[in-house]
């Protein structure tokens, strides 16, 4: 799986060439491709790519039911526009709105029920790896979930490490493989698809791709360029 986070990025009309350039890539069936534009442009995006299999994700919302929430956007909202996924607790909102894996339960379990994935990030900053707490970090992050009683068959997890996000520095492959080893170990399910994500990129896509574990990426900056963004799935096709 291959998702593009666009972030708050793109005016309406670079959003909707992006979306018709992703509707030009090639690729398999067997590969899961989507991308999160902002709020604003997944109607007319869902249009766009609606006899395609590219999937179309928001980049946040809340689990709340309709009503005085102003400025929000809840899970029945993404999913009535179209969308089959939601990226939740990116390291970016945990940062700047205090979003934490406890606070995110009542939207995982919003999401779920709607029948959308929700696309749960996990990662440590470069202090905490630093420290040495990295791993616990992670497992603190996901333990949330695991003792809501959520039926977590359609989660996917996205381990993006922060001080790799948007640095132009992806994470070595062997911390790759240590860290998707502790989430699968902490998830305890075989069927979870495990994604990276922190400064992929066509130059580092086959070393990613190639750590043992990594069911995929998600993809912010090099999303944002067609020709990089089919080269990271074509990478991930030739593994
Ligand atoms: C992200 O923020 O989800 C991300 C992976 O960003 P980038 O690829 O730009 O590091």
């Amino acid at each position: 799986m291959i998702i593009g986070n666009w972030k708050m990025n793109t005016l309406r009309a670079d959003a909707l060439a992006l979306a018709n350039a992703v509707m030009e890539m090639e690729y398999l069936d067997s590969t899961r491709v989507g991308i999160c534009p902002p709020a604003l442009w997944i109607d007319p995006i869902t249009r766009i790519v609606k006899d395609s299999s590219i999937l179309v994700g928001a980049q946040d919302c809340l689990g709340d039911r309709a009503g005085a929430h102003t400025g929000c956007i809840n899970a029945a909202m993404v999913c009535d526009a179209g969308c089959s996924m939601v990226i939740l607790g990116h390291s970016e909102r945990r940062a700047r709105f205090g979003e934490t894996s406890e606070k995110l339960l009542n939207t995982v379990a919003a999401v779920l029920e709607t029948g959308m994935f929700p696309l749960v990030c996990v990662g440590e900053t470069k202090k905490q790896r630093e420290s040495g707490k990295a791993f616990d970090v992670v497992a603190g992050q996901l333990r949330p979930l695991l003792t809501s009683g959520l039926d977590l068959g359609g989660i996917v997890i996205a381990y993006e490490p922060v001080w790799a996000i948007g640095t132009g520095l992806s994470a070595s492959r062997k911390d790759i493989e240590e860290m998707h080893a502790t989430v699968r170990e902490v998830i305890n399910r075989n069927d979870t698809l495990v994604l990276y994500g922190g400064s992929v990129s066509p130059e580092s896509a086959d070393d990613v791709f190639n750590a043992e574990g990594v069911s995929g990426a998600l993809v912010g900056g090099a999303s944002l360029n067609v020709s990089k963004f089919a080269a990271i799935v074509a990478a991930w096709e030739r593994k």
